[in-house]
């Protein structure tokens, strides 16, 4: 193969599309390497190209190597194994190694975006190797030189950047995570995470206590982890960056250098200083270290653009654990769809970057009554601004994602369409600075939008009106197309497109000239990448090309089937003219572009403030678009622990009722406060307190009560409006959810066990100015169990914790605390019965149900008559023991036993056969005549007990 290396791709020995052998080089998302394959090993007798190939390979163990070879990616060895495997593409071989065939496979360079998003999505890492010479430079080196190639980029999921690479709806964080300085041997009590999304520069660093890291996880969503061994050797790390869908990454501990951190984010930032930046950890920096040596070493020593670090603190947001933000469908619904999820209800973006910002507020509600309040601030404006917000919306409409194109700019990946997007993103942010600022004559802003208005024009006018002049409307995807740029920008390069547009017209007229001189119809001056150009003729109507006059200007190149090729010294003359020109214009096109993308660069921390304005302008007009749109309030939130919302709906189900035409949602008040001088709600007779007990019959509508309640306090204090009729929050520090009952067998546990983790987990951590959610407590163990844990439980949240609950329950029994615990109150979802059944009306009333109404709900739900009146007549023994739980022996004295007795007559009991079975097997079909064989099925039957 040695040879075969630098030639051209074609000769290559298709074996068919066998399905490939199981991979040697699994996705190594985990950072193993694979294990170093003999084959690999350098020889000492290995050709220059092969020895190149097998260094630039054991340089990148852990990953696929893409060798680019003329227009293709070719992958080698257990590579190409592997990855014509994962991608389903036919696996060749080419020449030998150590006597043994080598395996390949290849990817045209033009499709590669599409094969590495499939590559990375199963987990593979990609090293990019590119040739950095032209094959005719190196020839000049002499005929066995080989073209310099190096791997100029590392693939992994968090250093994506490519468009088709990314959801345009969703940040890509590359997350460091680091469990130190420890101050003992025991497990880690804090943990630093430093994140990067380096498809925008968006950075964010904090420290979080060490039972908050799954939340903080879920939270952040990184699609790559980057740790030490150590730390994903951790079981708990390990399952909760798989729930998260993170691939794992370890890297050296010692790449976690708080010195070495500091140093290189000065450097990025260009700032001598972090103070501004809010006051750093040891543990921080180190993350911070780890996350830009990994990024360098990703990137191969270009930087990506990197935005201010902000902080998220648990002292600055509303808290909420993993398992509360899947049990309340935040991001994702319970299935992992965006469908049906409260981010998904809420987004009126018109944007990717409008919709990133989105998501990532409601991820991280704030905790500041100040700052959420600047926010809402804005949103009311635009609420109540609608011509303004139409406007608006109809300029971010024509945005495109800016920050993204910065990023690939600055990372020497892009092309003409980027600097495109920057020239058209400035000239919307333009529009809606324009659009605020007259606004603002008539209303004044407050201070949230006017500081968007001032920063949608930070970038000035200039560069905008360079790229405007500089490029065509709507240019090619890759520099190395040209065209795109605009006629009359630069003369020379108007001059060389001329001669070589030029050109090609005297291409067609040098082939009508010779049509004439022949006097053949059909020549034809046709071009291919081997002979150039060239005139074509069908064989019969050469002759006059090849003897004769003519034969003095036509000279024979090539002989086809049917066809004769020729050339002419003019034709060869114009063809250099063709080419001169045509390399000069895209000569001169790359330099615009280096010099428009050098301008840009310049720039980048202004086109970046102006993309980030964008950004929030546009998550701000789609919170105020929902509001107005699904009639939504400003919620009131202050620093006391009230929680009182008046009229309140589920942002989901109320969308998902009406989208499905099922009727309106009923809306329902929740006051939680701690019982003052006032007792009374403003809810018929339901008295001030800090915990409610909701009771009612399944599908009554307990849980979309207790998550609607949840997901006002998460949207308020993201600063949005409400669905209620009013809202007033005091501002909650921790949100804990723990609603319906699912098996995780993922992780190994059982119902009740989750149940148990989750509870405990709550009752640790919730603190008087907690929001605690808890649906259906102890149902998961048996009746007595359940029910004293629940009864424990409230008593737990009432004693100790202090904090704002609702906690709905099937225990009756529980309703009997409100009489011996002050600030529990209770509340009933009512429900009607209307004859046999049952009708839930969804309305939260005062009082405790005062029954279960189960078997109603399990004739809604068609279950057969028989069981359903078999039900009751042991519900009504239950209730005649009066709570005390009968045996099974005295159920089985008290009931008639009527259904087993009418089934025992064709039940077989367990062992011996029933008649019919007896009949059945005395038959012999091959004696039976016709009539007898009629009438045995007619017994059959008649033992079936069916009727005939
Ligand atoms: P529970 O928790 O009591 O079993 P759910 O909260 O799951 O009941 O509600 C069952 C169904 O009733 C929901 O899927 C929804 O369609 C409907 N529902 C619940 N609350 C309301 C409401 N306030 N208005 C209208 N429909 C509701």
């Amino acid at each position: 193969m040695a040879r075969d290396l630098d030639k051209e791709r074609g000769g290559r020995t298709q074996t068919g599309a066998d399905p490939a052998p199981a991979p040697a080089a699994a996705p190594h998302g985990n950072g193993e390497a694979p294990a170093a394959q003999s084959p690999l090993a350098l020889p000492a007798a290995a050709t220059p190209s092969m020895a190149q190939f097998l260094e630039l390979k054991a340089a990148h163990r852990d990953c696929l190597l893409f060798y680019r070879m003329g227009d293709f990616y070719e992958l080698f060895f257990e590579d190409a194994v592997a990855a014509a495997h994962a991608l389903g593409i036919v696996l060749t071989k080419r020449g030998k190694h150590l006597g043994n065939d080598i395996p390949m496979c290849g990817v045209p360079v033009h499709r590669a975006e599409e094969y590495l998003q499939r590559l990375i999505r199963q987990g593979f890492r990609v090293a990019v190797c590119e040739q950095l010479e032209d094959p005719v430079e190196a020839r000049k080196r002499g005929s066995k030189a080989v073209v310099r190639r190096d791997v100029v980029r590392l693939l992994t999921p968090g250093t994506l950047t490519e468009d088709s690479l990314l959801d345009a709806k969703a940040r890509n964080y590359l997350t460091a995570l680091f469990d130190g300085p420890r101050s003992g041997a025991g497990p880690p009590t804090a943990l630093a995470l430093a994140s990067l999304d380096i498809s925008t520069g968006e950075c964010e660093v904090g420290e979080v206590p060490a039972s908050d890291l799954p939340g903080e996880i879920v939270r952040l969503s990184p699609s790559e982890v980057i740790a030490a061994d150590r730390l994903l050797a951790d079981d708990g790390v390990r399952q909760w960056l798989a729930v998260a869908g993170a691939t794992a990454t370890p890297v050296a501990a010692a790449s976690f250098d708080s010195l070495a951190g500091e140093r290189l984010l000065k450097a990025r930032l260009g700032v001598a200083d972090l103070e501004a930046f809010g006051p750093f950890s040891r543990g921080e920096l180190a993350a911070v270290g780890a996350l830009l040596k990994y990024v360098e070493l990703t990137q191969i020593g270009k930087a990506p653009s990197l935005r201010p670090p902000h902080r998220a603190t648990p002292a600055n947001r509303l808290v909420i654990d993993a398992a509360s933000r899947a049990s309340l469908e935040m991001l994702r619904s319970l299935s992992g769809a965006r469908e049906g999820s409260l981010l998904h209800a809420i987004d009126r973006t018109v944007t990717g970057p409008g919709a990133r910002e989105l998501a990532g507020r409601l991820s991280s509600p704030l905790r500041d009554p100040a700052a959420i309040a600047a926010r809402l601030d804005a949103v009311s404006v635009l609420y109540e601004n609608e011509p303004l917000r139409g406007d608006l919306r109809r300029s971010l409409r024509a945005a495109p994602d800016i920050a993204r194109a910065l990023s690939r700019l600055a990372l020497q990946r892009g092309g003409p369409r980027d600097l495109a997007a920057v020239r058209d993103g400035l000239a919307a942010a333009r529009q809606c600075g324009l659009l605020l600022n007259d606004a603002a004559r008539g209303i004044g802003l407050p201070q949230a939008l006017a500081g968007i208005a001032q920063r949608l024009v930070a970038c000035g006018g200039e560069l905008a009106e360079l790229l405007t002049r500089a490029l065509v409307d709507d240019p090619a995807h890759q520099r190395r197309d040209g065209g795109f740029v605009r006629a009359g920008f630069r003369p020379d390069l108007d001059a060389a497109r001329g001669l070589r547009d030029d050109s090609r017209k005297v291409m067609a007229a040098l082939e009508a000239k010779y049509v004439q001189e022949t006097g053949i119809r059909s020549l034809k001056v046709r071009h291919n990448n081997i002979l150039g150009f060239y005139i074509e003729v069908s064989a019969a109507q050469a002759k006059p090309l090849s003897s004769g006059p003519l034969a003095l200007v036509f000279r024979h190149r090539q002989t086809m089937a049917g066809t004769l090729r020729f050339t002419t010294a003019e034709l060869v003359e114009i063809e250099s003219r063709i080419v001169t020109s045509a390399d000069r214009a895209l000569a001169l096109e790359q330099e615009v572009f280096a010099e428009l993308a050098a301008q840009v660069a310049a720039l980048a921390h202004a086109v970046g403030t102006v993309a980030a304005a964008l950004a929030e302008l546009d998550c701000e007009t789609g919170l105020a678009e929902v509001a107005a749109e699904q009639g939504y309030v400003r919620p009131h939130l202050d620093a006391s622990t009230t929680f009182e919302i008046r009229g309140g709906r589920h942002a989901v189900v109320e969308q998902a009722l009406r989208a499905a035409k099922s009727g309106a949602f009923i809306d329902n008040d929740c006051v939680l406060s701690a019982a003052g001088p006032e007792m009374c709600t403003g809810i018929d007779e339901v008295r001030q307190a800090r915990l409610w007990l909701v009771t009612g019959p399944n599908m009554a509508g307990k849980s979309t009560f207790l998550r609607q309640n949840a997901l006002i306090a998460v949207l308020a204090q993201m600063g949005s409006f409400v669905p209620a009729r009013s809202a007033s929050i005091g501002i909650v520090d921790r949100l804990f959810s723990r609603v319906g009952a699912a098996d995780d067998l993922a992780r190994g546990r059982s119902t009740f066990m989750v149940e148990m983790v989750e509870t405990a987990a709550i009752l640790n951590q919730a603190t008087s100015r907690s929001l605690v959610i808890l649906d259906e407590i102890g149902r998961g163990t048996a009746t007595f169990d359940g029910l004293s844990i629940a009864w424990a439980v409230v008593e737990h949240l009432h004693e100790v914790n202090r904090c704002r609950a609702l906690f709905a329950t099937h225990y009756h029994e529980l309703t009997a605390l409100a009489d011996r615990l002050s600030e529990v109150a209770n509340v009933t979802m009512q429900v009607r019965e209307w004859r046999d059944a049952i009708v839930f009306l969804h309305k939260v009333t005062p009082g405790a149900a005062d029954r279960s109404y189960g078997i109603q709900v399990g004739k809604l739900a068609g279950l057969p008559k028989a069981v359903t009146a078999r039900a009751q007549e042991v519900l009504a023994l239950l209730e005649k023991t009066q709570g005390k739980a009968p045996d099974g022996e005295a159920l089985l004295a008290d009931l008639p036993l009527f259904a087993a007795a009418r089934a025992a007559s064709h039940t077989p009991t367990a062992g011996a056969p029933s008649p019919l079975e007896d009949a059945l097997r005395a038959l012999r079909p091959d004696e039976l005549t016709p009539k007898a064989a009629l009438e045995a099925l007619y017994r059959l039957k008649e033992l079936a007990g069916t009727d005939a």
